[in-house]
């Protein structure tokens, strides 16, 4: 039986200069980085966004010259518009855009929150999807539909806490509970247009912004691995491979969807 594919193994891919374009966005690190290698090993050619353009372009060599790397701050409208120009310029096209960038909750308890470290959260999740979504839907919506397939597909990364409540994650929640609204007021919009808008929300996920909550002691990781039926974090690549399926023609009837990846955090309460 073949080996399925993952990020860590991804398949040998010979560059096609026609095959479809995907956006990830914070794809230096954790689910972005998993999720760029995912999609150049369907054949994407992906374009790598992230605050860090040194960073970002490292990262898409590393996959091969096919692709993108580009410095992007997706709270920045002039900043989201310049790369999204970039990728058109460099590409021709866009077929799916993955607006994963994000960042944890800057403090605890809300008594303690600051209105600039709420605003900081919101401005990541909620403006930088809003941007995003609404530079690359232009050209989306400009594009000739592929028959049986549409115009393009939208993945938004949501979390557990778009749906329940995380103590002493206010903005961030506040932040992922409009990520799913903002993915289903896209789905209803844009779905005669051939535009398909999901979402996926993993539980806690091994990457960088969770080392970080656990070091500030803001959560607790064996109190984690004890409330999450599987009894683990997730791996970057398990969220990407989800992803990857939203992206793709795989997912052709699925729109407005919160798809959660989180070891059964929500079904088991
Ligand atoms: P990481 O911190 O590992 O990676 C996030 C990336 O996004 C980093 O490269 C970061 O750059 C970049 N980034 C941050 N702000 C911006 C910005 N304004 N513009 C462009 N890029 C930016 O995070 P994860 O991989 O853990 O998280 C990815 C997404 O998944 C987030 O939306 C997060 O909320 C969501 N998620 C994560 C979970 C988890 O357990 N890890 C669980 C549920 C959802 P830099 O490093 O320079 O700041």
């Amino acid at each position: 039986m073949p080996e399925p594919r993952n990020a860590a193994h991804p398949a040998p891919v010979t560059p096609n200069p026609a095959a479809a374009v995907a956006i990830v966005t914070g794809a230096a690190d954790g689910i972005g980085w998993a999720t760029a290698q995912r999609l150049a090993a369907d054949g994407l050619r992906v374009a790598l966004l992230d605050l860090r353009a040194d960073a970002a372009q490292a990262r898409a060599a590393e996959l091969g010259s096919i692709h993108l790397g580009l410095g992007c701050d997706v709270t920045s409208e002039e900043s989201v518009e310049a790369a999204v120009a970039a990728v058109l310029e460099r590409f021709g096209r866009i077929d799916a855009l993955v607006n994963n960038a994000g960042i944890g909750d800057q403090t605890g308890p809300t008594t303690e929150q600051s209105v600039q470290a709420f605003d900081r959260v919101l401005a990541v999740h909620l403006r930088g999807t809003f941007l995003m979504s609404r530079a690359v839907a232009r050209h989306m919506l400009q594009a000739a539909p592929v028959p049986g397939r549409g115009r393009g597909a939208i993945v938004n990364l949501g979390s557990i806490a778009s749906s329940t409540g995380l103590p002493a994650r206010n903005a961030y929640s506040a932040g992922k509970a409009g990520v799913l609204g903002m993915t289903r007021a896209m789905a209803s919009e844009w779905a005669r247009a051939g535009i398909r808008v999901n979402a996926v929300a993993p539980g806690y996920v091994r990457t960088a912004l969770v080392a970080e909550l656990e070091r500030k002691g803001a959560i607790d990781a064996a109190a984690i691995r004890r409330r999450t039926p599987l009894g683990r974090m997730a791996e970057p690549a398990e969220i990407a491979e989800v992803i990857a399926f939203l992206a793709s023609d795989r997912a052709s009837y699925v729109t407005g969807a919160l798809i959660p990846v989180d070891g059964g955090w929500t079904a088991f309460g």
